[in-house]
């Protein structure tokens, strides 16, 4: 950037405003893509939020709290005891994993922070951090505002172990993943369901990736925010119950994903007292604390019967069905996911090649918004034909979105 001292939107002392570490980071592509729908009208496929809030009875136990007065004022700075106590509860019911909510329960402003909180505290400057690529955007800059150095592993597309189009998925190759790690990693980041692929590690994979963990003495940060969007049977598989992890691992969740309250923004971890003690200190002083009357609906949602969980998931596997076939018909390659509600697609059949040009004409030319893939990978060129659509939208918008996609 040109130093224009004179101005105070520009730099001082001929010195960039923003600092190094962050330099490489515009505005994330969710902003740019959502205001693009905006400004055009074009049906927002892109950033992954409903657009249909969460159950009635959690909305109404937000207005409870507000109106009782319960989390207007600062809520203690590990969560409100009874969502601590939720969260424990959900883990222990869902997946026979015991947490002390007192000790290794810590809630967050969105798993966002979550993210930022655990890289802030467990990572030095010059740490090596591994993380899938692509990989989710808020990963790349919070280990920049870590001081560690990325290390990418890129998952690779191609034909799922049974063969053929409707199992493809993009694949970790684990012999690439055990020769990233050198005598300076000092953790993996790791993202299963995996945005923006769909992917999710297998149990085989997963437990790889645990021995590794061992033998390498790795601290491992693991989000795994989409658990309840895992279409195949056996469902979510938490990367802490392999052997010799629960020492080791960060786990977040967030209540965005699995109860549609996006802005809300409740997230947690789960860990070891030493993890989440150190974790809390960088909280502290990001946002101390956030979201109170909020903590109390989540809560609640948490001990939801299981047939909530069973019928948002029956729900996003019909729209998974719909949107595959409708972007296969309209002529892109489809990666059907296994989880989240995303899909990866390839534009070449359709005759492109940059995801992102593709992305940025999408509202132009078909009214509909897409995320562009290459954002999300150090190795642009790997990343460049992708483009993921989100699912997470009502039947008739998918439907319309469909239609318009056929023309392209
Ligand atoms: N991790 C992943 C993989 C995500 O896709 C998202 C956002 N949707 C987040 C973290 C952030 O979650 P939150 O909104 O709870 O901060
Ligand atoms: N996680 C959501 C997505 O992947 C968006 C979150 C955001 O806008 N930062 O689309």
């Amino acid at each position: 950037m040109t130093a224009m001292t004179s101005s105070p939107g520009a730099s001082r002392n001929d010195r960039p405003l923003l600092n190094r570490r962050l330099a490489e980071f515009g505005t994330t592509i969710f902003a740019e893509m959502s205001a693009l729908a905006v400004r055009t009208g074009a049906i927002n496929l892109g950033q992954g939020f409903p657009d249909t809030d969460g159950p009635e009875q959690v909305r109404e136990a937000a207005v409870r709290a507000l109106r009782d007065g319960r989390g207007n004022q600062y809520p203690p700075g590990p969560g409100v005891p009874e969502l601590r106590a939720a969260i424990a509860a959900h883990q222990e019911r869902r997946y026979g994993l015991a947490f002390d909510p007192d000790r290794e329960v810590l809630v967050t402003a969105g798993a966002t922070e979550a993210i930022a909180a655990s890289l802030l505290a467990l990572v030095e400057p010059g740490d090596e951090v591994i993380a899938l690529e692509p990989y989710y955007d808020s990963y790349a800059a919070s280990i920049a505002l870590a001081g560690g150095t990325r290390v990418p592993v890129t998952l690779r597309p191609g034909d799922g172990p049974r063969g053929g189009a409707a199992d493809r998925r993009f694949s970790l190759d684990l012999d690439e993943l055990r020769a990233a790690v050198t005598p300076r990693t000092r953790l993996l980041l790791l993202n299963t369901p995996h945005n923006p692929t769909g992917t999710v590690l297998t149990r085989e994979e997963l437990a790889e990736i645990a021995k590794l963990a061992v033998e390498r003495d790795l601290l491992v940060v693991t989000d795994e925010v989409y658990e309840h969007l895992v279409f195949d049977e056996g469902g979510h598989v938490p990367l802490v119950s392999f052997p010799g992890m629960r020492e080791r691992t960060v786990t977040i969740g967030s209540a965005g994903k699995t109860f549609s309250f996006t802005g809300w923004k409740v997230g947690w971890i789960t860990a070891t007292p030493e993890l989440v003690t150190a974790v809390r200190s960088a909280k502290q002083f990001l946002t101390f604390v956030s979201s109170g009357p909020f903590q109390y609906a989540v809560a609640e949602a948490l001990a939801l019967p299981d047939a909530y969980f069973t019928s948002f998931l029956d729900d996003m596997r019909a729209k998974r069905e719909l949107l595959a076939s409708g972007l296969t018909a309209a002529g892109f390659e489809v990666y059907r996911p296994a989880g989240t509600y995303f899909i990866t697609t390839d534009v070449r059949p359709l005759g492109e090649s940059d995801g992102l040009a593709f992305c940025r004409a999408l509202p132009e030319r078909a009214g509909v918004v897409a995320i562009p893939n290459a954002v999300f990978y150090d190795h642009r060129d790997q990343g460049a034909p992708f483009v993921r659509f989100a699912f997470c939208k009502q039947t008739p918008v998918l439907e319309e979105a469909v239609a318009r996609l056929k023309s392209l």
